[in-house]
């Protein structure tokens, strides 16, 4: 294991250790992801003692010296040397009460310490001082685990997850980012302790959806999520998507299935959490606006707009932002089968122009969300669609660099025309406005000052304005 610690800063460490005489280990995530060979820049340190002193000594001997913070509630230091964060703590031992997770915390062994751990693959580490180092000390053989691929508590998992129910969630974000099973005493423990959760906040919860969400397939966290019973308490809205209705022997697709396979497919074609969180969300309410019409079968009526209502209650309880980033996700739920509508029918250069005009500078995101969103198992019609959706494409590169409509504001507004026909604020200011807006996204006349206020003169005539003299 020395070759794991090859990184300078290790070399330094295990010389402050040793010559304050304690005991110092690497411990927990960076140790598995070493393992793992996953990148990672987080390194957490362990001491028989205090570990803000020893934080403080291996600054002074690092060139530059970083500054360290203190926490001292925490007992804990950090200080980030070139790209790493390393973080220092006294070895500890934790009791919990019933109600909380927050422990009561006191000077412990590095037995103790590792006892606290929650998965058995969170819980190794590496002894820095010189005559072990690069020792592993793994009591719960998390090893193993690492080989079988296999998420457990190092203790009784009942008492691991009702002390901190933090974990349920940890458990599952890493079985999705890591690809591990869970342990068959550690899941039925997940499904026992699952109503704890409800004393975790919205932040902690959302900072592991989050991960999930940006996990190379966030479906296994949602369906652990799902069959665990949590995504009842945690994401009512989204749960309720499951499950398939019949009547008169036809039935719909399962849109809790459908979503997760929109998920997962959008996942290789961006980083954007938030546009993920459009795929999440684009058939929110579809549970809503469901109906069964004789003669036509399920239809989900103006699911789009519903869904762009139920964002911001979502967001609000989940502690997700409030702002643009929100706008931006009711954005693509509201259009996001604007698209297909448009491929099925003849593409005509009026409808795109509408649609960039709407999407503007998201029309790449809305078009990538647009061709996730196919999920059909006929491989006839995707093949159709995404032939459709490249025409769509190609569209509306020609309209953009003939028209410029992304992020257009007609030549003429509504301060021109008050000033031209005298006028205040009023309905005939809008309507000339629309108009010159159609007129311009329907391709009558072009995106130009001259044919618009040509256009408004021909508009305000029929409404029996008069320009003064
Ligand atoms: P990531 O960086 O992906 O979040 P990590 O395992 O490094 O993964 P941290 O939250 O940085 O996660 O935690 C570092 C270590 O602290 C973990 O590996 C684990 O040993 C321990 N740990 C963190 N949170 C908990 C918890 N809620 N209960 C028990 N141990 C925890």
């Amino acid at each position: 294991m020395r070759k794991k610690l090859n990184h300078k800063i290790f070399r330094i460490i295990s010389e402050v250790a040793d010559e304050m005489e304690l005991e110092t280990y690497v411990i927990g995530g960076f140790v598995r992801d070493v393992l793992l060979k996953r990148p990672s820049k987080d390194i957490d340190i362990v001491t028989v003692g205090s570990g803000i002193e020893l934080a403080r000594n291996v600054s002074k001997k690092l060139r530059p010296s970083p500054r360290v913070s203190v926490f001292k509630n925490f007992g804990t230091a950090m200080l980030k040397y070139k790209d790493l964060e390393v973080e220092f703590v006294g070895a500890r031992k934790e009791s919990y009460k019933r109600d909380s997770r927050k422990p009561i915390v006191e000077d412990g062994t590095l037995e103790d310490d590792q006892n606290r751990r929650d998965f058995t693959i969170n819980a190794m580490a590496l002894q820095l001082n010189k005559v072990n180092f690069g020792k592993l000390i793994d009591p719960f053989h998390g090893l193993d685990d690492l080989d079988d691929l296999i998420i457990r508590t190092p203790l009784d998992p009942d008492i691991t997850f009702s002390d901190d129910p933090l974990r349920i969630m940890r458990a599952i974000r890493f079985s999705t980012q890591l690809g591990f099973d869970i342990e068959a005493a550690t899941y039925d423990s997940i499904v026992k302790n699952r109503e704890r959760i409800r004393i975790i906040s919205a932040e902690r919860i959302i900072d592991e959806l989050n991960k999930i969400m940006m996990a190379e397939k966030p479906s296994i966290g949602f369906k652990l999520l799902e069959e665990t019973g949590l995504l009842a308490i945690i994401f009512p809205e989204l749960q309720q998507l499951k499950g398939v209705e019949r009547v008169n022997g036809i039935g719909h697709k399962d849109n809790f299935y459908h979503t997760l396979e929109v998920l997962d497919r959008i996942v290789p074609n961006t980083n954007n959490l938030w546009l993920r969180w459009a795929a999440l969300l684009h058939d929110i309410a579809k549970p809503a606006t469901k109906k069964f019409i004789p003669g036509q079968g399920w239809t989900f009526h103006a699911h789009n707009f519903i869904g762009v209502k139920m964002i911001p209650k979502i967001f609000r309880r989940m502690k997700l932002p409030l702002n643009e980033k929100m706008k931006y996700v009711q954005k693509m739920v509201q259009l996001h089968m604007r698209p297909i509508v448009l491929s099925e029918d003849v593409v005509t250069d009026s409808a795109v122009r509408r649609l960039l005009f709407e999407a503007a500078d998201d029309i790449d995101d809305l078009m990538t969300l647009c061709e996730a969103d196919i999920t059909s198992k006929n491989s006839e019609k995707v093949k159709r669609y995404m032939k459709n959706f490249k025409m769509v494409r190609q569209k509306l590169k020609e309209i953009e660099e003939k028209d410029a409509i992304r992020n257009f504001q007609p030549p003429v507004d509504g301060e021109l025309i008050m000033k031209t026909f005298n006028m205040k604020p009023c309905r005939e200011v809008g309507l000339i406005k629309d108009a010159i807006k159609d007129a311009i996204l329907d391709g009558e006349i072009h995106n130009d000052y001259n044919e618009a206020y040509e256009y408004m003169l021909k508009k305000a005539a029929e409404l029996g304005l008069e320009k003064p003299a």
